[in-house]
């Protein structure tokens, strides 16, 4: 086994891949940019080495100066996590050269799979059913038109070097193939240099179902369970779970086999997975699933499939590449209840999944698990650290497991139910109306669910008096003050209220709420007027001081927790400038730093609300920047301009 690896990622995975080396005696070199200076993983490593600046491109996808960090610290083998370089055949090569060792499949199985059309090509030849579609060499639109007239519409337009739903578009008509394409072509250029795409049918009542396989050097594969990720929007995924709802014997069996062939068919070593689309119109049948890909590395889900086998797929990963056979034969590998995994973001849910920046003043992750349930919590973040514009948002994975669906679902609600996060906006009252939803609950899911629920999902009733009268207090400072009926500290309570503010000004959202505070008996009183929703002013009794709603204060803002859902208001600085607050009407800021992509709009232009106005790239997705009401255009930003947060993209003409 090796003495010493480099972990060349960050986050979530760097820290979960550093535990299980750590527990195998194995020691680890963490690689980090400017950015994660003070990361976890760096902290968590026995040792790290700068590799560059924040941006991915000048440190985490430079292939030489991990390699060099390897060298220098005495590191015998590379594990890339996921993303970044773990499915970069030509980075491979370079370890390989470099006489260290790939945590992870060789170059060839890698460049086998990691084109959509050549992989597809591939696993025709060796029997695995794939989608039906066009994955030839052809990329003129005339072509690709009249093979999407052929395959029949809906059709899905796909980056031949796609990944993480990116570069992909469905069109449901002729009419809207063109615009299609050239959305697709763009979005997978900036993300994967290469344009190049394929067509195939959309498949109607789509499920994701995903096997995971693992190879040795001695030409054993097996399988270790599916796993179901047809919770998805934007085609990424959002609760994952193993093994898959209503999956039968006949199905499972048919699936892990092709699985395994196809893994076969590419010398696999290492941990893989095979996805599959599955028509689940008329339930599960085993001839209704085609390959959809193969991700030839770790995946984002893997804790699933360990929750339900109890194995280590990071200890199999090291086992394998230091040259061991598997270590259990596939009889020997048993499924045990059920596991899911909902994935943390800070996003913004209500605003079409918004990635979202920010600093996590508050964080706190569950640490209880109900009766019967396990729950497990993979991060890469402090409270106090930042989600930053670079990498991928993700806060967290939440993982629970159970005997039965049931309560592992159960015991998932609860997760979300305790996790508290304040700084950025995060996703965790969406991800727990999807665990409430009811066809979630009895396995009936498919990949338009999300979709078609969206609205519902993504809407939080508003706060009530309880939450507002909270956040007032907070705000006051009248909270710090001792919370009980012993008269000691009643007393010392009177004399530092002469300290604390009596009128309180919070917003939420766009609304301005004024609250009077007072106190009497030692209980505080807090005056809402006009009251949320009612108009009316309503007088609201607290418990005094913190105590009931759980809550976090950062830096001019209060943050309510009421289950998964949280109220953050924020409390403007009486000490600023009117100017300031001024500012900001009739101009559309841009959310995070990017690229505007395309302008659609100019200056002088009469434009309608919802009408979109420009795109911009930023974090690796395009957002289309839309009108939020009808105006004229004053001013728009340049194509081609590199943004920064806040910075203003449009002006909107003042209305005469
Ligand atoms: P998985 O298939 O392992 O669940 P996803 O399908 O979500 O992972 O994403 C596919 C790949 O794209 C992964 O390697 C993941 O790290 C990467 N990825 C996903 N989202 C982003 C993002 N916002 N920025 C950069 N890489 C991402
Ligand atoms: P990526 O590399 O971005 O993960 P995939 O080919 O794995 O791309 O597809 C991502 C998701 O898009 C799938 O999980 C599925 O939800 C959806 N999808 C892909 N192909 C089809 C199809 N032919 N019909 C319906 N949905 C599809
Ligand atoms: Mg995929």
């Amino acid at each position: 086994m090796f003495e010493k690896i480099l972990v060349a990622n960050r986050g979530e995975i760097a820290c979960r891949i550093i535990r299980t080396a750590r527990r195998m005696g194995i020691a680890t070199v963490a690689v980090y940019s400017d950015a994660d200076a003070h990361a976890l993983h760096v902290e968590m490593a026995d040792e790290a080495v700068r590799i560059g600046a924040a941006p991915v491109g000048e440190s985490y996808l430079v292939a030489e100066n991990i390699i060099e960090a390897a060298r220098i610290r005495g590191a015998e083998a590379i594990h890339p996590g996921y993303g970044f370089l773990s499915e970069n055949p030509d980075f491979v090569d370079k370890v390989v050269a470099a006489g260290l060792t790939f945590i992870g499949p060789s170059a060839a199985s890698i460049r086998a799979m990691g084109l959509k059309d050549a992989a597809k090509r591939l696993m025709e030849k060796a029997g695995v059913p794939v989608v039906p579609g066009y994955h030839g060499e052809a990329q003129e639109i005339v072509v690709l038109a009249s093979k999407a007239r052929e395959i029949g519409y809906p059709v899905l337009i796909k980056a031949r070097a796609g990944g993480g739903g990116k570069g992909m578009r469905r069109v449901d008509n002729p009419d809207d193939f063109a615009e299609a394409l050239s959305g697709a072509r763009r979005e997978a250029k900036a993300a994967f240099g290469d344009d190049r795409v394929l067509v195939e049918k959309y498949v109607e009542k789509p499920r994701h179902i995903e096997v995971q396989v693992f190879g040795d050097d001695f030409g054993n594969v097996v399988h270790l369970y599916e796993r179901d990720c047809s919770a998805q929007r934007r085609h990424q995924k959002v609760i994952e779970e193993a093994p898959a709802p209503g999956m039968t014997a006949e199905m499972r069996a048919a699936m892990t086999e092709a699985a395994v062939t196809a893994a076969q068919a590419i010398a696999y070593s290492g941990a893989g997975t095979i996805e599959f689309i599955v028509d689940a119109s008329e339930g599960l049948r085993p001839d209704r699933f085609w390959f959809m890909e193969m991700n030839t590395r770790l995946q984002v889900e893997h804790p699933v499939t360990e929750m339900v086998t109890g194995l280590d797929l990071v200890e199999w990963q090291l086992r394998v590449a230091a040259g061991q056979r598997l270590p259990l034969k596939q009889d020997e590998i048993t499924l045990n209840g059920h596991a899911f995994e909902a994935r943390l973001y800070a996003e913004d849910a209500a605003k079409g999944f918004l990635p979202a920046t920010g600093t996590l003043y508050h964080l706190r992750f569950p640490i209880a698990a109900p009766a019967g349930a396990e729950i497990r919590v993979e991060t890469g973040v402090r409270e106090g650290d930042a989600i930053s514009p670079y990498y991928d948002p993700m806060i967290a994975k939440l993982v629970a497991h159970g005997p039965d669906r049931a309560t592992a679902l159960a015991a998932l609600s609860s997760m979300l139910a305790q996790t508290e996060v304040a700084g950025s906006t995060v996703n965790t009252a969406f991800l727990a109306a999807l665990a409430a939803d009811a066809d979630f609950a009895t396995g009936d899911v498919d990949t338009g669910l999300i979709g078609r629920k969206q609205e519902a999902l993504t809407t939080v009733p508003p706060p009530g008096a309880e939450i507002v009268a909270a956040a007032a207090l907070a705000a006051s400072g009248a909270e710090d003050l001792p919370a009980s009926n012993d008269p000691w500290s009643a007393v010392t309570g009177y004399a530092h209220f002469h300290a604390v503010p009596k009128t309180v000004k919070l917003k939420f959202g766009e609304e301005d709420i004024a609250a009077g505070i007072s106190v009497k008996d030692g209980r505080y009183g807090v005056d809402l007027s006009p009251a949320m929703n009612t108009g009316a002013p309503t007088r609201h009794h607290t418990g005094a001081g913190a105590g009931h709603l759980p809550l976090a204060r950062w830096p001019g803002h209060v943050t309510v927790f009421d289950g998964a859902v949280s109220y953050t208001f924020a409390v403007p600085d009486p000490l600023a400038s009117a100017d300031e607050a001024g500012a900001g009407t009739g101009s559309l800021r841009a959310p995070m730093p990017g690229l505007v992509k395309v302008v659609r709009a100019a200056a002088g232009e009469r434009v309608a609300k919802g009408q979109p106005l420009l795109i911009l790239e930023a974090m690796k997705m395009e957002h289309t920047i839309a009108a939020p009401h009808d105006g004229t255009i004053a001013e728009i930003a340049t194509e081609g301009a590199q943004v920064s947060d806040g910075t203003v993209l449009v002006r909107f003409a003042e209305e005469g």
